[in-house]
């Protein structure tokens, strides 16, 4: 296993590589942010470890621009920054982990082996299919570049929706997933809402599959936004 430490103290970069070593790893050390994120990029790791306050680049900075690349490295964030929110943004940025300094190395290689197992399917931070693209952590949901203001439920029906954008999701699913069991659940609601969805990030952008519930699709250009749909259909 390859891992990349990234890590401008040196003598904490040093024993990190030693103990590393020690336990089997083969060890990289960057010591500044622009390197760390060169060798993320081409370095082939099975896992980074990453400090946050970097010359150069900020760890947060790193994690986002690689998983804007697509690059799934799985990554855990070692950092002196000990706040929620400095935890949060490293996590909202695409980490998958967070371990504050001072910290225990025993645990360190037990985050680490966890890490490993799971290995590096997508998982981004952001949500998106063609230019829809929904963050979470901000609840912020854009449609070509252009911010939609969406309700409470609209938006957990999108990430849903999102989530799941490799299939057709049943209705009865998303009434159980959106609306929760201790909700009255009426099927006609969920048509509602993908109605109130299709009005404010245009109708093509989700679709019915007769029978069988709904999908995201990849929006056509062109199509209507806040102004409502394009074409004046009627029907679900
Ligand atoms: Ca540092």
């Amino acid at each position: 296993m390859r891992l990349l430490v990234v890590e401008d103290e040196a003598r904490l970069a040093t024993a990190l590589r030693r103990g590393l070593e020690a336990e089997g790893f083969a060890v990289d050390v960057a010591g500044d942010g622009p390197t760390g994120l060169d060798l993320a990029r081409h370095g082939g790791y099975d896992a980074v470890i990453l400090d946050i306050m970097l010359p150069g680049l900020s760890g947060y900075r790193i994690v986002s621009r690689l998983r804007e690349e697509r690059n799934w490295v799985p990554v855990l964030i070692l950092s002196a920054k000990d706040g929620e929110y400095d935890q949060a943004d490293g996590l909202d940025c695409g980490a998958d982990d967070y371990l504050t300094k001072p910290f225990s190395f025993v645990v360190l290689l037990a985050r680490l082996r966890a890490l490993l197992r799971r290995g590096a399917p997508e998982r981004p931070a952001r949500l998106s299919v063609g230019d829809l693209v929904l963050d979470p952590a901000s609840r912020l949901v854009t449609s070509a570049g252009e911010q939609v203001s969406l309700t409470a439920r609209e938006f957990r029906l999108l990430e849903y929706l999102l989530r799941n954008a490799d299939r057709v999701v049943p209705k009865t699913e998303l009434l159980d997933h959106v609306w929760g069991a201790t909700e009255e659940a009426d099927p006609n609601l969920v048509e509602v809402y993908v109605g109130y969805l299709r009005r404010k990030i245009g109708r093509e952008a989700v679709v019915t599959v007769r029978g069988a519930g709904y999908r995201v699709a990849p929006p056509c250009p062109g199509r209507g936004t806040a102004g409502g749909p394009t074409t004046p259909e009627a029907g679900a």
